[in-house]
């Protein structure tokens, strides 16, 4: 499932073609994904000029001249590819084209059809149902451990399940929280709220650290994920806990990643890095 890098990934990918340029026009074909297209989605898009791409967690938002928004969410396997000369026709899964005065197509495939797009607008982007509860974006120039520490007071669940719990924080998965927590040295299953500051801030650190590294790799390339252009991400190279099941650990040399259940989720560490 792609998280926030891959995420931002895409968003990066995509600026150069949409930014700045006119839908001329848009084709949908299908009535829904996860949740049906808006009555009159390609209608309203056509003949409008994309004026930027932003992102909120894992929801990327295409901000329309005259104040509507696409929100885009990748679902498991949503892909984007930009098409620019002998455009193949669509495939089974190719679901909607976005056709721009630059001569370029940008196709979303959604194999398993969990990924979603919707309109709302300016004016409504921070109370739409999917946006409102969305917590602080770990990659944003103001987010910090008193941020996160203040997420985590009083809070019983397994820190793991806190960290995916959109609420907290944005954007993170299963992978980046299992990477997170290995490099600050928590054990997945602690509680929340028995993380002391000092944690917190290391924790936050390794947030961080994990998504900016993941975003300069391209993001990773596990199950469908591919960034616009066609080229895999390489993240997954990095890994150091995440499907790394009775290896043995390679910072401290000695125990074997262990592999768990989490509500439902696996969970990978490293019993001697991790307390
Ligand atoms: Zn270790």
């Amino acid at each position: 499932m792609p998280e926030l890098p891959e995420v931002e990934t895409v968003r990066r990918g995509l600026q150069p073609v949409l930014e700045g340029q006119k839908l001329i026009s848009v084709v949908v074909r299908r009535n829904n994904l996860r949740i049906p297209f808006p009555k009159d989605f390609a209608k309203k898009l056509t003949g409008k000029t994309v004026i930027y791409l932003t992102r909120r967690a894992k929801y990327l938002l295409m901000h329309i001249e005259g104040g509507d928004v696409v929100i885009v969410h990748l679902g498991m396997s949503g892909h984007m590819t930009i098409l620019e000369k002998n455009i193949p026709k669509p495939g089974k899964h190719d679901h909607v084209d976005f056709c721009t005065s630059g001569n370029v197509v940008v196709r979303f495939c959604d194999p398993r059809r969990f990924g979603l797009m919707t309109l709302t607008t300016e004016k409504k982007l921070d109370t739409h149902k999917l946006i409102k509860d969305i917590g602080p974006d770990p990659l944003a120039n103001n987010f910090n451990y008193i941020i996160l520490a203040a997420a985590l007071v009083g809070r019983k669940t397994p820190i793991k399940a806190a960290l995916l719990d959109q609420r907290t924080i944005a954007g993170l998965g299963n992978i980046y929280a299992s990477e997170s927590l290995f490099r600050s040295g928590i054990l997945p299953m602690r509680l929340a709220h028995s993380i002391n500051i000092v944690e917190v801030e290391k924790l936050t650190k390794g947030i961080r650290d994990v998504l900016s590294e993941a975003l300069e790799a391209g993001g990773s390339s596990f199950s469908d994920h591919v960034k616009p252009d066609g080229k895999l991400g390489y993240f997954q190279n990095n890994f150091k806990v995440y499907g790394k099941e009775a290896e043995i650990c390679s910072v401290c040399l000695k125990a074997q990643i262990k592999k768990i259940r989490q509500s439902g989720r696996s969970t990978f560490y490293c019993p001697v890095c991790q307390t």
